[in-house]
């Protein structure tokens, strides 16, 4: 059964097979051509990949260009809308080569675009984007460097679109534009009133740090308009935010921004194009509601609404349907990636046997413990909770202060946890049971340690508590009987995830099978395509992990089409100014003196450096 919610959070991607392996697909529901995960995990440990690895399956990006392209164009032949739809990539969501490219190459049967917020953004996207009918959206606080490299780009033939964010940029741009003697196509970011809910909610609104208000809209037609260069003005933009969960956010910003496109349309400007920005949310919990982890519309409702909603607004003035852009990434790209890692050990919270009784010179705080587990029964189920939780406190006072030793203190500490597991298996015979006993479940579960970093390769859940999928990718045909959190190896109190999606919110643990001595076990966390790569940073000088992209061909035939290290321990060393040769040649030295005391002998050094230099050149992460 689903005991995951594949089904609800996989997007049609993912499925089980008989003999519990987790399978993927290259398009949703495409189940004769599925690849084993954990096949491919055994082609990649064959090929010396180790864990962590991150598994790209690049048939999904190209099924989710198609999704949205072909989402949109079947919401404009069912409607008649008048104008068309093009899709601008934005390279921040995941800026990786070979993502940008291909993402260009895929789609280029659309005119797929690529937007660009930055100038490095820029530079990669004029060197990776070959289709000119294909549009190159530049974003972000622009300087004289970033304009010319724009207007550059328009006069080689790109169909590159200066988006004006702040109104001192533009005479900057009519300046270089007249200096270099390009016409640029120009668009206005526009703030808008609406503002949607969400981490990233601060994008859109009266207070968005981007965009032109009103009087600044005016005031830019004004300037164009004594310049003769109204025509240039062709595109209204803006961004409300992404991951924008709630569909009637997304269709009130629609509404708004019509109104200053029609606007403009009647100021004369010559403006064709409406870019609705990002926004387009990914399901991350598989509940379909408006939670931030998730979003309350499907695709093709999301297209249909936005169409529909410029008609309405348009044609009640009659001005014509414009090509409609969206700057959609997280959707396009998070289904694409999985994080595989293994399990590296367990500790669970269950007591030891306790004896029958207690010592006689036993601390009377440590006999209140004891009585209060033997007389525990539901009716006194949270009387016993609180008595526990208070004499835990205690004995741990007592032992602070010198009073008791530390056996005694082990001794209430089992008879703590024995009582907790007791509540926790009486709780379970309870209809209703308060917030604090719930919460038993998550101080009993097991802590399963991983092989990877939170704070590299999945930012967002340690930064804003984001939600993703997690799994184990085999065994999926036995009954998982532990229920856990997850720790990584960063020894960071914080780098963990001990919230899990349910579709009424979030659970506290996930159930997990035990380990078997014989057999690794490996889990994986989905969707983790869209900004995790470039967000995530080097605690405790744990690095990139290996990456690995499939192309999935027939009848369940794979081949590897990308293999990519991860960072070397010199790397990262490199990365905080480090010069590996030179550590090498001071740690000589400092084993060389050892050899001088006597410490060691020179074979001993030999060995010792050997240990060190492979040390440099091996991976970040826990190698078996
Ligand atoms: N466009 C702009 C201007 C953005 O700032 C962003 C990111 O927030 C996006 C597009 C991507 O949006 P999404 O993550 O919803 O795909």
């Amino acid at each position: 059964s689903d005991l995951y919610g594949i089904d609800d959070w996989g997007g049609g991607y993912f499925s089980l097979s008989d003999n519990g392996d987790l399978m993927v697909m290259p398009s949703p529901g495409e189940i004769r051509n599925a690849v084993s995960i954990p096949e491919v995990v055994e082609g990649m440990k064959a090929r010396g990949m180790d864990m962590p690895v991150l598994l790209r399956v690049e048939n999904i990006l190209n099924s989710r260009i198609i999704e949205l392209n072909e989402s949109f164009l079947s919401a404009i032949n069912e409607l008649n809308y008048g104008g068309s739809f093009i899709g601008a990539y934005p390279i921040k969501v995941n800026q990786q080569e070979q993502v940008v490219e291909k993402i260009t190459q895929f789609g280029a049967r659309y005119h797929h675009g690529l937007e660009a917020g930055s100038k490095a953004e820029l530079i990669a996207a004029m060197g990776m984007q070959t289709d000119k009918k294909a549009p190159l959206i530049c974003n972000g606080y622009k300087d004289q460097e970033f304009i010319d490299l724009g207007l550059y780009a328009s006069k080689i033939g790109h169909f590159c679109i200066l988006v004006v964010e702040m109104p001192s940029e533009l005479p900057l741009i009519i300046e270089r534009s007249k200096a270099l003697n390009a016409k640029p196509v120009l668009g206005i970011r526009i703030k808008l009133s609406t503002q949607a809910g969400g981490h990233w909610a601060d994008s859109g609104g009266d207070r968005s740090i981007f965009g032109l208000n009103t009087t600044q809209i005016v005031q830019a037609v004004d300037l164009l308009d004594r310049e003769n260069m109204l025509d240039c003005l062709q595109m209204v933009h803006y961004h409300l935010g992404s991951q924008i969960s709630n569909i009637r956010e997304i269709r009130t910003a629609v509404n708004e921004s019509c109104r200053v496109y029609a606007g403009l349309f009647k100021e004369g400007a010559n403006i064709k194009y409406l870019d609705l920005g990002g926004g387009l949310a990914v399901d991350y919990d598989g509940s379909q509601s408006n939670f931030l982890s998730s979003k309350n519309y499907t695709q093709s409702e999301y297209c249909t609404d936005i169409i529909e909603s410029v008609m309405t607004s348009l044609d009640e003035e009659k001005i014509p349907h414009p090509t409609i852009i969206t700057e959609s990434g997280r959707s396009l790209v998070a289904y694409y990636s999985m994080l595989l890692f293994n399990v590296l050990d367990v500790t669970r919270f269950q007591p030891e046997p306790l004896p029958d009784t207690l010592p006689e010179e036993c601390h009377p705080q440590i006999q209140y413990m004891f009585n209060a587990l033997e007389t525990l029964s539901i009716r006194n189920i949270q009387e016993c909770f609180n008595d526990v939780l208070f004499y835990r406190d205690e004995v741990r006072k007592l032992f602070n202060h010198g009073k008791i030793t530390l056996r005694d203190r082990s001794l209430a500490e089992q008879i703590f946890w024995a009582t907790m597991n007791e509540i926790a298996k009486k709780a379970k015979e309870m209809k209703h049971i308060g917030p604090e006993l719930e919460d038993i479940e998550r101080a009993l579960a097991d802590i399963y340690y991983c092989n990877f970093s939170v704070f590299q390769s999945l930012p967002d859940s340690w930064a804003i508590e984001q939600l993703f999928p997690v799994m184990p990718i085999h065994r999926l045909n036995e009954e998982p009987l532990r229920k856990a959190i997850i720790a990584d190896i960063t020894c960071d109190c914080d780098g963990k995830m001990d919230r899990f999606i349910d579709s009424h919110g979030f659970k506290r643990y996930l159930p997990l099978h035990e380990l078997k001595d014989s057999e690794e076990y490996f889990l994986g966390t989905f969707l983790v395509g869209a900004y995790q790569e470039t967000l995530g940073d080097l605690h405790n000088l744990l690095g990139d992990t290996n990456v690995v992209t499939i192309k999935i061909l027939e009848n369940g035939e794979y081949e590897f089409v990308g293999e990519q290290e991860g960072d070397t321990v010199a790397n990262i060393l490199s990365y905080v100014a480090y010069d590996p040769k030179r550590l090498l040649v001071r740690f000589r030295k400092i084993a060389e003196a050892a050899v001088r005391r006597g410490k060691i002998s020179p074979q001993e050094r030999r060995e010792i450096m050997q240990v060190y230099e492979a040390g440099l050149r091996g991976y970040t992460y826990f190698e078996r």
